[in-house]
């Protein structure tokens, strides 16, 4: 598995490099003009976005691995922390003209705030991304049989059976044609699925392909 995800690794970054090393050699060249330098230079700094995003899901997902997290389990309010992903995705929500609900309680959990609300804006990107046009997003958050539970709940395109159980490998993608446009480095839900064994979660997917995806984090009670 690591020879695996070292060989995926070292394409998703051999990807933008190459992107970068072309468009910077025909600037360098001097072929470009004038009026298109800033394009080119967008292209760059594109590329130069995934890159670390990138980078920074390695590092997310490697600590996780190795049980390295500097920090302590503290009591932790998850409406506040879907609170907090709502006000970091407000851009991105605006942008894709969906409609964001979060409706909940306050509901108490031991974990570690940085990485619970990590797994809640992983779980929210996903649900605006692979949206339709108009679509909807419900964040729950509270309690079901003693358990605090975050559920988010989409519109959107939804995942193919067969697709379902590979969702939360790394670097799997469903439509890997339209990955580069839509953006995701194909390691957010890897990093949702360790970071609910960390808190000792469950998760929970149900998806209908074309009428949309639910996922759903349950914790002990
Ligand atoms: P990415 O960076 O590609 O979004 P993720 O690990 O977050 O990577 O998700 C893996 C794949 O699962 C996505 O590329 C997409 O095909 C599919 N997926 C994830 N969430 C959803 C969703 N809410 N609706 C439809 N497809 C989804």
């Amino acid at each position: 598995m690591r020879r695996e995800f070292t060989s995926n690794v070292s394409h998703e970054l051999k990807t933008p490099l190459t992107s970068i090393s072309g468009i910077s050699e025909i600037m360098m060249n001097g072929i470009v003009k004038p009026e298109d330098v800033a394009g080119f230079a967008e292209n760059i700094h594109n590329e130069a976005g995934r890159l670390i995003n990138l980078v920074n899901d390695i590092i997310k997902l490697s600590q996780l691995d190795e049980n390295s997290i500097p920090l302590e389990k503290e009591a932790v309010d998850l409406l506040l922390v879907a609170k907090e992903v709502k006000t970091r995705l407000r851009h991105v929500i605006a942008r894709s003209g969906v409609e964001f609900k979060l409706i909940g309680e306050s509901t108490v959990v031991e974990g570690i705030a940085p990485i619970l609300s990590e797994m809640i804006y992983n779980l929210c990107d996903n649900a605006i991304k692979y949206n339709k046009k108009n679509g909807l997003v419900e964040l729950r958050v509270g309690t079901k049989d003693g358990k605090p539970f975050v559920s988010v709940k989409d519109t959107g395109i939804g995942i193919p059976r067969e697709a379902q159980s590979r969702v939360f490998e790394r670097f799997y993608r469903v439509d890997k044609s339209h990955s580069r446009e839509i953006g995701g480095t194909g390691l957010g839900l890897s990093i949702v699925k360790h970071a609910a064994a960390y808190h000792g979660a469950e998760l929970f997917l149900e998806s209908k392909l074309n009428e949309g995806t639910t996922v759903e984090i349950v914790f002990k009670g």
